[in-house]
């Protein structure tokens, strides 16, 4: 049980495990607010491993702020490919905008500053001000929710709002002045590396204060929120190809996958047939005449609570000479097929371009 008169012995056996244990990270060796940001808003989505890979390849390309607000929307985009929530890096893109128009290109370091930047809330607002400016705020993810849930016993979900108070108010009482930035990466440290999913509790440097460990309910900590709905989605798409091009078009500013380039397609509607779909909506969208000539293959993934069915067609252009009128798309490009890697895809596309990679139908209609 973790008493008031615990919270200093608590905070400063977390702090010496963590300075026995923490990782070798990039952003760790001078914690520059820059490269903080950056690794804040990435591992909000991935693991870390893949998280460093991602940053690394971002800071070498885009080395500092300045870097980053002169950067297009496209360069940001692809370099972001794979990580998902793109509203993120486009909040981003915007944020350095505005911290080389009203804060002199250098990070703010106010905490009020900081969460008016675009895509910065709450959690990342905090971990920019512990971590990089050393302020005395607490910051809250996932990790620390689960460490608080088990340490505690919180015996219903973590999201309902009295629990999250609750949460934020006991790390708010174990914060050791003065020592923001180590102790909330060590939080978060120990719910990444010890008290995981499945906790490794006899490695546990807190464990004499584990409620639920003293009760054997580890696993039964936290208690899971209800489950959202799963929404199943059938979509069809083509590759039209011409003279050995294939046709991609820019999705709208605005909406799913704004900005991104894509194969054109869109939802099967009650009482249609995939290959149905395809000639429908290339006759909306370019006002394009075409006819599928073979079934590519069906991409599942998913996004969010979505799972997508993705059907895949080539197609043939039955007449005109490949101008589109574009009705739900900014601008057009009939590519090679390995000027595809140049361009931004949605997570469904990407895989069918790797797919095609091996593809020897593929092969056969770019050389027809
Ligand atoms: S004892 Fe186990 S459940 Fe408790 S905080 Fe440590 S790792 Fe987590």
């Amino acid at each position: 049980m973790l008493h008031t008169h615990d919270h200093s012995v608590f905070s400063a056996t977390l702090l010496d495990w963590f300075d026995a244990h923490k990782r070798p990270l990039p952003w760790r060796t001078d914690y520059q607010p820059y490269h903080v940001w950056i690794s804040e808003i990435m591992l909000q989505q991935t693991q870390m491993e893949r998280g460093v890979d991602y940053f690394l390849r971002w800071t070498d390309r885009l080395p500092d702020i300045a870097a980053v607000a002169a950067a297009s929307e496209d360069e940001v985009l692809k370099l972001w490919e794979g990580l998902g929530y793109y509203s993120r890096v486009r909040n981003l893109h915007k944020a350095a905008r505005i911290i080389m128009e009203r804060h002199g290109g250098v990070f703010p370091d106010d905490i009020a500053s900081i969460r008016a930047l675009p895509g910065i809330g709450d959690y990342t607002a905090g971990a920019i001000a512990s971590i990089a400016f050393g302020q005395d705020v607490v910051c809250v993810d996932a990790n620390v929710e689960r460490v608080i849930a088990r340490v505690c016993d919180m015996d219903s979900p973590v999201k309902q709002k009295e629990n999250m108070a609750f949460i934020r108010a006991t790390a708010e009482s174990l914060l050791p002045s003065g020592k923001a930035r180590e102790f909330n990466q060590a939080m978060m440290e120990l719910g990444a590396l010890v008290c995981s999913k499945k906790a490794r509790c006899e490695s546990c440097p807190v464990s004499r204060w584990c409620e639920a460990l003293h009760l054997g309910i580890v696993q039964e900590r936290p208690v899971p929120a209800p489950r959202k709905p799963i929404t199943h989605l059938d979509v069809a798409t083509g590759l039209l190809i011409r003279d050995g091009r294939i046709f991609i078009q820019k999705r709208p500013e605005h909406g799913v996958w704004a900005g991104f380039w894509e194969f054109p397609g869109g939802c099967v509607e009650e009482g249609e047939h995939p290959s149905e779909t395809v000639v429908r909506e290339f006759m909306e969208e370019m006002e394009f005449a075409v006819t599928p000539i073979d079934k590519i293959t069906v991409i599942n993934h998913g996004y969010t609570t979505y799972r997508v069915s993705l059907h895949c067609y080539f197609l043939k252009l039955d007449k005109g000479d490949g101008t589109p009128v574009l009705h739900a798309a900014t601008e057009y490009r009939w590519v090679r097929f390995d000027e595809l890697d140049n361009y931004t895809l949605p997570a469904g596309h990407r895989k069918l371009a790797d797919a095609l990679a091996t593809d020897l139908r593929m092969a056969a209609l770019l050389k027809a």
